[in-house]
This record gives structure tokens, sequence and C-alpha cells, in this order.
């Protein structure tokens, strides 16, 4: 009688293993032949106003990962052990650059030797940008929701690249996103437009908010820089006390991811020479709200913003924002 079956437990034991394994294989080769299964791509964002937009247009398709949180400030913020071992461990990481994460800026150019690193930022044309002289230009993209769109588009042609199956579906989902970004900014041009003339001027923690001014034709002024790196001098709160007691201006405006320090101060210069100044509201500039929440999205945070400034400086807008969604207005 012939036998084929193993004869000991050793063979038992090896056969099984072989048998395992074969499974195995084969579960594998079944799963990455599913139509539409997810890529293994894992994306590392900086920002989450690059990190969640994104999400949503990967979809399935890749792991987005965004390192900074609610109201963590992008210009001083130092990465951590686990941010170096994440951004080690992707294959794409998007980053805005032009000078805002400044202390990330030697890490990502180590890394870009060994994967695309790409600063979002950078890819928006230069006749785009707002200069601040020596060649360098303000990060602060974000704030004019079609400029930020050419450095999404960027970040997807970048997906696209590195996962060519799923690229009409990147595509597909960015255009559905793209068209929210241009619901956003056309509700934005609405309600800033019904703000009166003589308030058209929006005082702020720090300079983020240059393309949106220049957007939505609005004056705006930091009592910081561009970044938060430099101190505010004296001078510049005096000069900010002036222009709020001249325009008589009802508001300035706090941002989560800067301290209210300064804009204090403001206010109580102000309330000594005989003008009120409240507090128009807290703006997300180059940080995004709690995660789960509408403004803890890239058009949340938008709504927000626009929604915040316009009612603050006499405009018309509705508390709840641009589809009933906010829940942070007064
Ligand atoms: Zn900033």
């Amino acid at each position: 009688m012939a036998v084929t079956g193993p004869k000991t437990f050793g063979e038992w034991r090896i056969r099984a293993v072989m048998l395992f394994a074969a499974g195995l294989v084969a579960a594998c080769v079944v799963l990455s032949s599913v139509p539409g299964r997810a890529a293994e791509l894992t994306v590392v964002a900086t920002i989450a106003q690059i990190g969640e937009p994104l999400g949503q247009i990967a979809g399935d398709r890749a792991r987005v990962e965004t390192l900074l949180g609610e109201g963590v400030d992008p210009h001083l913020y130092k990465p951590t052990r686990s941010d170096i071992a994440k951004v080690a461990r992707a294959n794409i990481v998007f980053w805005s650059g032009l000078n805002l994460e400044a202390q990330m800026a030697g890490l990502f150019e180590r890394l870009s030797a060994t994967k695309p690193v790409v600063a979002i930022a950078e890819r928006v044309p230069v006749e785009h940008r707002i200069g601040l002289g020596d060649g360098a230009h303000d990060p602060h993209i974000w704030m004019d929701p079609s400029l930020w769109q050419i450095a999404l588009q960027a970040a997807v042609d970048t997906l696209a690249e590195a996962d060519p199956e799923g690229a009409d579906a990147y595509r597909r989902r960015a255009d559905a996103y793209f068209a929210q970004l241009d619901a956003v900014a056309a509700y934005t041009d609405r309600v800033v437009a019904s703000i009166p003339a003589a308030a058209r001027s929006m005082v702020t923690a720090h300079d983020a908010f240059a393309y949106f001014g220049r957007r939505y034709d609005l004056e705006v002024l930091g009592i910081q820089g561009i970044s938060t790196e430099s101190e505010a001098g004296l001078h510049r709160v005096e000069q900010l006390v002036d222009v709020l007691v001249d325009k008589r201006l009802p508001a300035v405006f706090v941002e989560t991811s800067v301290s209210d320090r300064n804009l204090r101060a403001l206010m109580e210069g102000a309330a000594a020479r005989g003008h009120a100044v409240s507090i128009g509201g807290q703006l997300f500039s180059d940080a995004i709200g709690a995660p789960g929440t509408y403004e803890g999205t890239y058009i949340g945070m938008l709504d927000h913003n626009a929604t915040a400034i316009a009612r603050a400086l006499g405009g018309k807008a509705p508390q709840g924002g641009m589809n009933g969604r906010l829940a942070l207005i007064n």
C-alpha cells in the first residue's frame, strides 16, 4: 500500500506550515487583485489644511496622517521622535514649505533623497504668491481657497503618480472636493462684501491673512509679522492702537494657534483712549479646529473665519455659516 501522507509528527508539522504559507500567499494574491482595493500607500502631511482634504481625496486608497494637531503653531513646531518615525515610514510626505514649517525643513530636505517629499505651497506659481522681499513669499496660501486648490492639485498629482491604479478615483474625488472649495469661496465673497466700507480692516495676532485680504478686498493688520518666531515690538502695538481708534474698528481677532497676549494689550490701549474694542472671535489661522468637528475640516475652517469676520465687522452672515453647521460663532 502506497503511503502518500506524512508519516511522523515532524512531517505533519512541516506540511502544515507549508500549507498555511501557501494559503497565505493565495489569500494575498486574491486580496491584491480585488478591484478598487486600497493600495498600501502611507501619506504624512504636516498641517491639517493639507492632510484633511487629502484624506477625503485619497478615500480608502491611502492612509493620510497629519502631524500638527489642533491649535499647534507650525512656525514654531519642532518634529518629535514619533513624527520622525512616521515620516521615515511614509511613502509620501506633503508639507507646505515657503518657510512655514521652519523647524522641519532640514528633516524634509534629508528625507527627500529617499522618497517624494513635496512642498505643495511651492507649487503655486510665483506670480500668485505674496512677496516678502529677498525672494521670500508669504506661506499662508490656504487663506485663498482658489490658490490652495493649486497646491492640493500638486499633491493629488503626486498620489496619482505613486498609485496609478487609483489615479481616476483621486481625480474624481478631487474634482468633487474642489467644487466645495469654490462654494465656500463664493460664500466668503458674499459675506465679506457686506462689511461696511469704513470697517474693512481686520487686526489679528500675526500676519496670516494677507491672501484672505487680497482675495476678499479687506485690509489686514497683524501685530506679529508673517512668522510668530519674531516678537511684536511695542511700536507696532502703539501703531495698531492708533488704527483701531482712528478707524473706530469694533473688533480684533484672536487666533487659535497664537497667544492672545498682544491682542489684550491692543484692546487695553484702545480702551485707555476711550474706544472699546471687542474680540471678534477666534479665527483658525495656521491650524484648523478639533478633529471630528466641522471646524476641524479645511472647509469648516474657511466657513468659520468668513462668518466670524463678517459678523464682527458689521457685515451680514448667518450664525451657522454657509450651511448651518458652525458651532463656535457668537
Ligand atoms: Zn502663520
